[in-house]
C-alpha cells in the first residue's frame, strides 16, 4: 500500500527515537512491499528556534495531508523561559487534527516483572488499553481563579462522550471483547451522563461486548489488584490522565510505553509516552523501544496494517527477552544498537 507518514522529531531525544521509528517503517515497507512516503517537519522547541512558532503553519499543513503523524518528543530547559513554549505545539496540533481519544496500552512482559512495583504473579498476561477522552472535561472548562476561592467547570456533551465510546468499543472488538467504563457516577453529573450514554451506545451498537462499570476510586485499586482482568478501559479526561500513569507503572519502564491520539477522520498522532529526556539527549543512550512500539500503533491504528504491526512488536519483545536493549532496561546497547537489533529481526 501507499501511505504518507510525517515525522515530527522535536527536541531532546526526540530526533534519536524518531530515527528508530523511521528505520522501523523502512524495514516494514521493505519486508511487506509497501510504499511509505516519509517526510519530516519542525515541531516544538526546534520549530521555535527556526521559525518562532512551536507549530509552524507548514508543519500543520503537512500533517493534515498525511495518513499518519509520528512525534518524537518536545520541550526542554532551553525553552523554559521563552515566550512561546514547545508544549503549546502539541496542544495546538491535537486541537487542529481533532484528536479526542488518547490510547495508551499497558502490556507487561516477564523480562520487566522485577522492574514493576507490583507482585509478579499479578502481572502475568496484563494487556490493557486505556482510552482517555482528551479534549473535554474539567481541563478545558471555564475557570475562575482568585486568591480566596477558585473553581473549574467540568462539562461533557453526549456527542463528546459517544465518539470516544465508539473508539473504545471498536478497539475491544479487535481485542478480547471487554470494555470497562470508569466514572464517579455516585457524585458527578457528568459521570451520570457518561454512564447513561455508555448503556445506550453499547445496547444499540455493541451488545456482543462485555461491559463493566467501575467508580474511579475502585478502578484505581482494581488496576493494582487484578490488572489482568482489564481489556479496554474507557474514561473521561481527568480520570484518564491519572489512571494511564497508574497503568504505566504496571509495565515497569517508561521506555516501553507507546501512545496514539485519534480523531474521527484525518491522521492520528503517534508518540512515545516519555518526554524529551534532555539529560541523555545526543548520547546514544535513549531507549528506542517506546518509539518503535508507537510506530507499531501507527501501522495498526493509523494505516490498518495489523500483521505488520505485530511483526514489529514481536521484534521489539524478542530483543527485550534477549536483553538486546538499552541500559534503562538492563541491557548494554545504545540507541542505534538496540534499533539495529530490532531491524535484524524484521528483515
Ligand atoms: P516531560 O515533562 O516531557 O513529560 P519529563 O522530564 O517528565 O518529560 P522524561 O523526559 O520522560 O520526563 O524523562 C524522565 C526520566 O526518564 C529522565 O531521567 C530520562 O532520562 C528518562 N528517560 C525518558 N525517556 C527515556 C528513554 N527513551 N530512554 C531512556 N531513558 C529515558
Ligand atoms: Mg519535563
Amino acid at each position: 500500500m501507499k501511505a504518507k507518514i510525517v515525522l515530527l522529531p522535536g527536541d531532546g531525544i526526540g530526533p534519536e527515537v524518531t530515527q528508530a521509528a523511521k528505520a522501523a517503517f523502512d524495514a516494514i515497507a521493505q519486508r511487506f512491499g509497501h510504499d511509505f512516503l516519509i517526510s519530516q517537519a519542525l515541531m516544538g522547541g526546534a520549530a521555535i528556534d527556526a521559525t518562532g512558532e512551536p507549530l509552524p503553519a507548514a508543519t500543520l499543513a503537512a500533517c493534515q495531508e498525511a495518513d499518519a503523524v509520528f512525534l518524537g518528543a518536545v520541550g526542554g530547559p532551553k525553552w523554559d523561559k521563552s515566550e512561546k513554549r514547545p508544549e503549546q505545539g502539541l496542544l495546538a496540533i491535537r486541537k487542529a487534527l481533532g484528536l479526542y481519544a488518547n490510547l495508551r496500552p499497558a502490556v507487561t512482559h516477564p523480562a520487566l516483572y522485577d522492574a514493576s512495583p507490583i507482585k509478579a504473579d499479578r502481572l502475568k498476561d496484563v494487556d490493557i488499553m486505556v482510552a482517555r477522552e482528551l479534549t473535554g472535561g474539567i481541563y478545558f472548562g471555564e475557570k475562575q481563579e482568585g486568591s480566596e476561592a477558585a473553581w473549574d467547570r467540568c462539562a461533557y456533551s453526549a456527542e463528546e462522550i459517544d465518539r470516544v465510546l465508539h473508539q473504545a468499543a471498536r478497539l475491544a472488538r479487535s481485542r478480547r471483547g471487554k470494555v470497562t467504563m470508569v466514572d464517579k457516577a455516585n457524585v458527578l453529573a457528568t459521570s451520570r451522563l457518561w454512564r447513561r450514554r455508555t448503556e445506550a451506545v453499547f445496547a444499540e451498537h455493541y451488545p456482543d461486548l462485555e461491559l463493566e462499570f467501575l467508580l474511579v476510586d475502585a478502578a484505581a485499586m482494581h488496576l493494582l489488584s487484578r490488572p489482568a482482568s482489564f481489556d479496554v478501559l474507557v474514561t473521561e479526561n481527568l480520570f484518564g490522565d491519572i489512571l494511564t500513569d497508574e497503568a504505566a507503572m504496571l509495565v515497569g519502564s517508561l521506555g516501553m510505553l507507546p501512545s496514539a491520539s485519534l480523531g474521527d477522520s484525518g491522521p492520528g498522532l503517534f508518540e512515545p509516552c516519555h518526554g524529551s529526556a534532555p539529560d541523555i539527549a545526543g548520547q546514544d543512550k535513549a531507549n528506542p523501544f517506546a518509539a518503535m512500539l508507537s510506530a507499531a500503533m501507527l501501522l495498526e491504528l493509523g494505516l490498518g496494517l495489523g500483521e505488520e504491526a505485530q511483526v514489529l512488536k514481536d521484534a521489539v519483545y524478542a530483543c527485550l527477552e534477549a536483553r538486546q536493549c538499552t541500559a534503562d532496561l538492563g541491557g548494554k546497547l545504545g540507541t542505534q544498537g538496540a534499533t539495529a537489533a530490532v531491524l535484524a529481526r524484521i528483515l
